[in-house]
């Protein structure tokens, strides 16, 4: 077991550093790398991703590529603009809705990403659930002008996202309210989302995802929780594996970290990810190998509480 610490180019979710544990077995790597603030109950899911991954392997792909958007975060315009031309994505996710921020910077950074993307781009907004139903309508509809592709997540609750829904013509995706097996099936009978954003590490794995899309009979996003490429590489054999694939995903996150613990990173390359799976290299884990007792213990307290659901 080996802790890994890697500074963040650009803050991203309120960490400037990721952090998680890396574990080996007969299929290869895994990566265990939930956030701060999550607890065991939901650690043993992520531990359960990063187990498929080093004990079973991962079902066969059905594709050798795999298209990724862009992920812009709240800069200003000119950086905005710098980040997607230098992606070469044909699809940019915005980050908007940033608390502090006034929505007119939110208008001018979607401008400016539908500039520099040009009109055969597509464009995605993510709310990250910070507006309230009356603010999400009357922005959504302001926006609309920059052809959006879809809002991820403009409210937080189910009821919420189903009211703006119906209220806009913007397809709307539900991201953080999917964190569990259960939820896309929730997201699904409340009618709150046209599209259902999955992560391999909180949905238990790439069967595990799996099994969740094809339930939920919505079209899936598959994005990444800035991992490094060895838990990239989990998400992308989850993109990999599924019969439909129809939006970029949001693996092409690999540029938020300053560094991974492979040579061969998945970084996309005109956009692309070529699906494979990177070994890990020694030097490039020991330039960011950590000691960390608080992770071997929420590694412990993680697998603890997988055996209990097991009984
Ligand atoms: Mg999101």
């Amino acid at each position: 077991m080996h802790v890994f610490r890697i500074p963040m180019t650009l803050r991203f979710r309120g960490q400037t550093v990721r952090e998680g544990v890396l574990i080996h077995g007969p299929a290869g790597w895994g990566e265990f790398s939930p956030f701060p603030e999550y607890g065991p109950a939901e650690c043993a899911r992520w531990l359960a991703c990063a187990r498929e991954a080093a004990f079973d392997g991962w079902p066969a792909p059905l594709r050798d590529s795999v298209r990724v958007n862009a992920t812009v975060p709240a800069v200003g315009p000119e950086k905005a603009a710098e980040i997607v031309r230098l992606s070469h994505c044909g699809t940019a996710k915005v980050k908007v809705g940033e608390r502090g921020q006034e929505f007119a910077e939110d208008m001018a950074r979607v401008e400016a990403v539908r500039d520099a993307i040009g009109p055969r781009g597509r464009v995605r907004v993510d709310v990250n659930g910070t507006w309230d139903v009356d603010s999400a309508v009357r922005r959504l509809k302001e926006l609309a002008r920059f052809d959006l592709e879809y809002a991820e997540q403009p409210c937080a609750t189910l009821d919420e996202l189903a009211a703006v829904r119906r209220r806009v013509d913007v397809p709307i995706a539900a991201d953080e309210s999917i964190r569990r097996a259960e939820d896309p099936l929730k997201v699904r009978a409340a009618e709150a989302a046209d599209i259902a954003v999955i992560k391999v590490q909180p949905l238990g794995g790439v069967r595990n995802a799996l099994r969740v899309a094809e339930a939920c009979g919505l079209p899936v996003v598959v994005s990444s929780a800035v991992e490094t490429s060895v838990g990239l590489a989990a998400g992308l054999a989850l993109a990999a594996a599924l019969p439909e694939l129809p939006y970029a995903c949001g693996l092409g996150t690999m540029p938020l970290l300053s560094g991974d613990v492979v040579t061969d990173s998945l970084v996309p390359v005109g956009g692309v990810l070529a699906v494979r799976r990177p070994e890990v290299d020694q030097r490039a884990l020991q330039a960011h190998e950590i000691e960390s007792p608080a992770w071997k213990r929420r590694m412990e307290e993680a697998a603890a509480t997988a055996g209990e659901g097991r009984q």
